[in-house]
C-alpha cells in the first residue's frame, strides 16, 4: 500500500458544483483507507477568482497503486467539474507538509496571491499533475496539500438528494450540542442551510470531529445523499495578518490599531462608515447591511475611542477596511462642552479666538471648555459581526 495525497481545487460555478462535493464522491468511489480526515482549507477571502468561499481540498488515501488512483481521480472528477471552472488536480507520494517550502506556500495562499512559481516546487516534482480550463485551480490544490492543521476546526457537510427539506426545530436541536458554533443566527434563523444552487444541503461547524457527527444525529431530513466531516482551517483567523495604517494593500485581510477621527455615518442601504486615524494615515471601516445588528454597535462608536479593527482592506472609496470583528480597547468618556455661568446658569458663548468664553448676560469670563463625563452604552471588548456574515476563516469569538 502506499498514500497518496490528492489535492483539489476549482470544480464548479455559480450554477452548481462544489468541489467539497466532488472530494467526498472520490473518497466513496476510490477503494481508498483515508489514514485522516480529508482537509477543507479555506484560502485568502479576497481574492477575484473564487466562486463562493475560496475553498480547497487535500485527501490523503491508502492505495495500492497511487498512479492508478490519480487516474481514477481525474476521471470522477472529469464527470463531475461544471464547465467554464479552472480545475486543478495535483498528486503525489511524498507529504508536502514536510517539506520546508508548505508553511510559506500556505501563508501565501491563505494571506495573499499565489502565482505559478509560488507552487513549482510541488508541481515541478510529481507526475500526477492535471488541469482543465486555465488551471488556475493548481495554485489552490497545492496551497490545501501544504497546509498543516495546527489550530484547526471541523465542519459536517451533508449533500442533498433532491430539495432541500429539513427539520427547523431539528437544526435548532442540533445547534445545542457543547462545541458546535455558527448554525444560528442571533435572531435564532438557520445560517447552515444554504441556498445556492450547490449540492450543500447542510453544514455544521465545531470544535471537534464528535460534537459535528452528533449535532447531525439530531436533524431530522429526508433529502440525503451523503455526508462527510472535514478537518478545516475556517474559524482560526489565518487569513489575518498585522496592518500599519498607510502601508495597507488591497487584497489582504489585517488587524490595525488606530483612533476614530469622526462620527459613524449611516449611508442609503443602511450601511455604517466611520473613519479610524492611526500613525501612518486613516481608513474608512464599513459595516455593511448584512452585518445586522453589528452595525449598532458601529453607531455607538464615538470620536476619540480606540479600537483595533479586523477586516478585508479594498482600495476604493480611498480606501475601507470591510469589518469582520473590532475591539473596543478604550472608550472615549468624556465631551468638552462651553462653561456653563455659575450667576445665570446659562452656556457662555466665546469671547472669541485663544480670548476664553463670556456670560452674554452678566459678563462672567472662563478660560476653557468644561469637561462633561459621557455616559456609554458600548462596552469594552470584542464585537463580531453574525454567523450569517462571516468570512469563514474569521475566528468566532467563542473560540477566542
Ligand atoms: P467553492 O468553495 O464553492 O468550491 P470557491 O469559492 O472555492 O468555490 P473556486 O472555484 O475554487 O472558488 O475558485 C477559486 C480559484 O482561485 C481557484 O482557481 C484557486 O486556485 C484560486 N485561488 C485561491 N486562492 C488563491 C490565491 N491566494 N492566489 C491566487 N489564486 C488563488
Amino acid at each position: 500500500m502506499e498514500t497518496l495525497h490528492l489535492g483539489l481545487d476549482d470544480t464548479d460555478s455559480p450554477y452548481g458544483g462544489c468541489t467539497t462535493h466532488a472530494a467526498w464522491r472520490i473518497l466513496r468511489e476510490l477503494d481508498c483507507d483515508p489514514p485522516e480526515p480529508p482537509s477543507l482549507v479555506r484560502l485568502n477571502p479576497t481574492v477575484p477568482w473564487k466562486t463562493r468561499g475560496n475553498g480547497a481540498l487535500a485527501l490523503r488515501l491508502r492505495v495500492e497503486d497511487a498512479e492508478g488512483a490519480f487516474e481514477e481521480t481525474v476521471s470522477v472528477i472529469e464527470g463531475l467539474r461544471r464547465p467554464g471552472s479552472d480545475t486543478g488536480i495535483v498528486g503525489c507520494r511524498e507529504d508536502p507538509r514536510d517539506e520546508e517550502w508548505a508553511e510559506g506556500l500556505y501563508r501565501k495562499g491563505v494571506t495573499s496571491v499565489l502565482e505559478r512559481k509560488d507552487v513549482a516546487p510541488l508541481i515541478g516534482n510529481t507526475s500526477m499533475v492535471e488541469s482543465f480550463g486555465g488551471g488556475r485551480g493548481l495554485l489552490g490544490a497545492s496551497a490545501a496539500l501544504a497546509w498543516s492543521p495546527g489550530d484547526s476546526t471541523y465542519e459536517l457537510l451533508a449533500y442533498r438528494d433532491g430539495a432541500r427539506e429539513v427539520d427547523d426545530a431539528s437544526i435548532r436541536d442540533a445547534a445545542a450540542v457543547k462545541g458546535v458554533w455558527d448554525t444560528l443566527d442571533p435572531d435564532g434563523s438557520p445560517v447552515c442551510v444554504p441556498s445556492t444552487p450547490c449540492p450543500v444541503l447542510l453544514g455544521l461547524r465545531g470544535d471537534s470531529e464528535e460534537a459535528v457527527l452528533e449535532a447531525w444525529s439530531r436533524v431530522k431530513t429526508d433529502s440525503v445523499e451523503g455526508f462527510c466531516v472535514f478537518r478545516t482551517n475556517q474559524g482560526t483567523d489565518d487569513h489575518v495578518v498585522n496592518g500599519s495604517m498607510g502601508s495597507l494593500k488591497p487584497r489582504r485581510s489585517y488587524r490595525v490599531t488606530g483612533t476614530v477621527s469622526g462620527p459613524p455615518r449611516t449611508i442609503e442601504g443602511g450601511h455604517v462608515f466611520f473613519n479610524l486615524e492611526g500613525p501612518g494615515g486613516a481608513v474608512d471601516c464599513a459595516a455593511y447591511e448584512p452585518t445586522k445588528g453589528f452595525r449598532d454597535v458601529v453607531r455607538g462608536l464615538r470620536e476619540g475611542d480606540r479600537l483595533t479593527v479586523y477586516g478585508s482592506y479594498r482600495e476604493s472609496g480611498g480606501g475601507t477596511v470591510n469589518l469582520e470583528r473590532l475591539e473596543v480597547l478604550s472608550l472615549n468618556r468624556s465631551e468638552l462642552v462651553n462653561p456653563t455661568c455659575p450667576g445665570c446658569g446659562r452656556s457662555m458663548e466665546s469671547a472669541g479666538r485663544n480670548q476664553g468664553y463670556r456670560c452674554r448676560r452678566c459678563g462672567t469670563r472662563a478660560d476653557s471648555k468644561t469637561e462633561l463625563k459621557v455616559k456609554r452604552e458600548l462596552e469594552e471588548g470584542f464585537h463580531e459581526v453574525p454567523p450569517s456574515a462571516r468570512r469563514h476563516l474569521s475566528k468566532p469569538l467563542r473560540r477566542f
